[in-house]
């Protein structure tokens, strides 16, 4: 009987800190704070983050995907969010009916140009911030159709912007779930904040109203 490997020691804040953020400025600073908390006695009852790793977290652990199926490869998606593979583990098996409340677009299928409108449709309903992922030969660039299928979209890339792929025909339930540890990694390396505050000064220089 082979024993248990020994548990590896919990991070220090410290550490985590180190991990998350890249800038140095920024981390001297972050650091200084838990210092300060350290030497008002505080240290374990505090936690220092940046607020922008602190929404990316919340983001990268509560993906909505629209509920939807276009083809075959729809049936490995349903798999997914089903017991076997458990999708709600990773804190995104919560399928929405309506993309006013979803911010993954999984598109699972052949994408044929009549049903490309409504695909694009659904994704300009889908509020920021938004994500879309590719699953299937068919839907990243027509598949088994791509030479005499008139009436298939060559390319989901096409109609939609693509945050990830995902290949195979169809691909198995551990490449969706491969796909979306890829996308909560890059959810995770995002700057919402910084994205905003440039959008506003850029509004400013233009003289647009929007914020
Ligand atoms: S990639 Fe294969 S499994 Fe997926 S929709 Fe196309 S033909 Fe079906």
């Amino acid at each position: 009987m082979s024993a248990n490997p020994p548990a590896s020691p919990p991070r220090t804040a410290e550490q985590m800190l180190r991990e998350a953020i890249t800038d140095p400025r920024e981390l001297t600073r972050y650091l200084s704070y838990l210092d300060r908390i350290k030497s008002e006695g505080m240290g374990t009852s505090v936690m220092v983050a940046p607020l922008e790793a602190a929404i990316n977290w919340a983001r990268a652990n509560s993906l909505w995907p629209l509920t939807f199926g276009l083809a075959c490869c729809a049936i490995e998606m349903m798999a997914v969010g089903a017991s076997r593979f458990d999708l709600d583990r990773f804190g995104a098996g919560a399928f929405r009916p309506t993309p006013r409340q979803a911010d993954l677009m999984i598109v699972a299928g052949t994408v044929t140009h009549k049903m490309a409108p409504r695909v694009m449709r659904l994704y300009e309903q889908i509020p920021e911030p938004k994500f879309v992922m590719a699953m299937g030969a068919c839907t990243i660039g027509g598949g088994p159709y791509v030479k005499h299928g008139y009436h298939v979209v060559k390319g989901i890339d096409r109609i939609v912007p693509v945050d990830i792929y995902v290949p195979g025909c169809p691909p198995r339930p551990e490449a969706l779930l491969d796909a979306l540890f890829k996308l909560q990694a890059r959810i995770g390396s995002d700057r919402p904040l910084a994205a905003r505050w440039s959008k506003r000064a850029e509004n400013e220089l233009t003289g647009s109203a929007r914020p």
